[in-house]
């Protein structure tokens, strides 16, 4: 069952550019309608702040159009096509169950794709039915939004909406699909993807991708090596705020790592609790690939392949495009190094730079480890100054750390005061913890009770305040002897 059907409501203002490229990179493909959708969560500042009219989409008109039984004024659909790496395979890949409306361009004339996943079949889907299921799809919802909050790059959740049919996994599950919200789906992917069919499409890609994300970079002299610049700089300080909020992506293949430097794909993701630089969720990464240590390096492979696609554009002389190349990559580990340095600096208070900082940091990573102490909940008993509250407080190590630290800080010419509020401002009291999460699509997925992800949505979407109702959510779980694991959601 498919369907045309178009009505215009007010505040959508889509616009399909992607469209003007060539023909091979999407198939304009129709969302499956749903027998009977209902509204889970709506996110009404963001609906707001894209312009949109916010008391129609939370009624009928809403619903219909975020399971795509309605498709709006000016949308277009269409899946788009990608490959990708995936744990270091390359693979031919597209929207096999997601597709992009159009692109909203909102009353302050910024575009923002919008896209339905879960929405059924498309060309690009070889297997697998197309739709999603209501705990992943909620899982992405809280999360992305939680990063949103926590000031990390990333794409963003519209809402999630029942799509009343059941979807046959290991067992039957409520169908449901998300609405995102993205700067685009560009990703390292697509544009192995264009080099595969040639170097005028690549060339389209590149040009298309400047203008949408750089616009700032088309004058210059060879703006295909300024653009691979700036992507691999966004990039590197994306995952430096991953590692900075404990943040596992879990599947960093080059389908997943997007061009205009956003976190997209919640699938496996999750939050370390316990600081253990080699922490894997995913049930699928066996050989720990994408670990919580392994991420900014992955980033650097995920950006060399991005780097090859390239070549042709880079230079005429192969020989000459590599050099280049190669001398674009090697800036990686600095910029990571330096905004993650920066972010731990902010993390511990301090405003200066001095030669000591990274040692002290490591040895204080390094006290972590050793006592199993929660990554989050360190940083804010610190910021809070309730030093009581971490298991290592009582070691030896940690005290005379605490000497170095303190020390440290009066060195520098700004207050205690002035650096506890720096920490505050870096340090989120809450983050998404993983018992807390699923806490809340349990209740929502078996009771259709919404009321505790709701109020869990409310205590992320603030992480810094440091508020009384906050103390609850930083509580970790009772001790378990399963590690938890996550799967892709599908
Ligand atoms: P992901 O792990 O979400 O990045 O997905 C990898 C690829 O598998 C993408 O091309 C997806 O569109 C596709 N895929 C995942 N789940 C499904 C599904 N249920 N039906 C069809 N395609 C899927
Ligand atoms: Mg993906």
């Amino acid at each position: 069952m498919t369907n045309t059907k178009r009505t215009v409501y007010t505040g959508w203002n889509l616009k399909n550019s992607y469209e003007r490229l060539p023909e091979a990179f999407f198939s304009n493909t129709e969302p499956t309608a749903v027998s009977s959708p209902e509204l889970v969560v709506f996110n009404k500042s963001l609906a707001e702040s894209l312009g949109l009219d916010t008391e129609k989409l939370e009624g009928d008109e809403g619903v219909d159009v975020f399971v795509g039984n309605v498709v709006p004024e000016g949308a277009s659909p269409i899946a788009q096509a990608y490959a990708g790496h995936q744990f270091g395979h390359f693979t031919m890949l597209g929207d096999g169950r997601a597709l992009l409306l159009g692109e909203q361009v909102t009353p302050s004339g910024e575009r923002f794709d919008i896209q339905l996943k879960g929405s059924g079949r498309t060309p690009y889907s070889r297997r697998g039915d197309g739709r999603a299921t209501l705990g992943p799809m909620l899982r992405e919802y809280i999360i992305s939004e939680a990063m949103h909050a926590l000031g990390v790059p990333t794409n963003r959740s519209l809402a999630v909406v029942k799509t009343g049919e059941s979807v046959i996994r290991e067992t039957d599950l409520p169908g449901a699909i998300v609405t995102r919200v993205a700067a685009s789906h560009l990703r390292i992917g697509t544009f192995e993807y264009a080099r595969g069919i040639g170097v005028e499409e690549l060339q389209a890609l590149a040009d298309y991708a400047i203008e949408r994300h750089y616009p700032e970079l088309k004058a210059e002299e060879n703006r295909y090596l300024a653009f691979y610049r700036e992507v691999l700089k966004r990039q590197a300080a994306l995952i430096a705020k991953w590692q900075l909020v404990g943040f596992i992506h879990g599947v960093m293949n080059t389908d997943n790592m997007t061009i205009s430097g956003e976190t997209i794909d919640y699938g496996p993701c999750a939050f370390m609790d316990e600081y253990d630089p080699k922490t894997v969720f995913s049930s699928i990464d066996v050989q720990g690939r994408y670990a919580y240590q392994n991420q900014p390096p992955i980033g650097k492979w995920n950006l060399a392949r991005f780097a090859e696609t390239l070549l042709p554009l880079f230079h005429e002389d192969q020989e000459e495009a590599v050099n280049i190349a190669q001398e674009a990559i090697s800036d990686y580990d600095s910029y990571y190094h330096k905004h993650w340095l920066r972010g731990m600096r902010d993390k511990l208070g301090i405003f200066d730079e001095l030669s000591q900082d990274e040692p002290l940091i490591e040895d204080l990573l390094g006290i972590m480890q050793k006592h199993k102490a929660d990554y989050t909940n360190t940083f804010r008993a610190m910021t809070l100054n309730h030093l009581e509250e971490t298991p290592m407080s009582e070691s030896t190590e940690f005290t005379n750390w605490y000497k170095q630290w303190q020390a440290r800080l009066d060195r520098q010419e700004e207050s205690k005061e002035e650096s506890y509020q720096l920490m505050r401002k870096s340090n989120p009291a809450v983050i998404p913890r993983n018992h807390r999460v699923e806490e809340a699509l349990e209740a929502a997925v078996s009771q259709e009770d919404y009321s505790v992800m709701e109020r869990l949505i409310d205590i992320l979407a603030d992480p810094y305040a440091y508020s009384p109702e906050q103390k609850e959510y930083a509580k970790l779980p009772e001790l378990s002897d399963r590690p938890y694991q996550t799967f892709c959601g599908t």
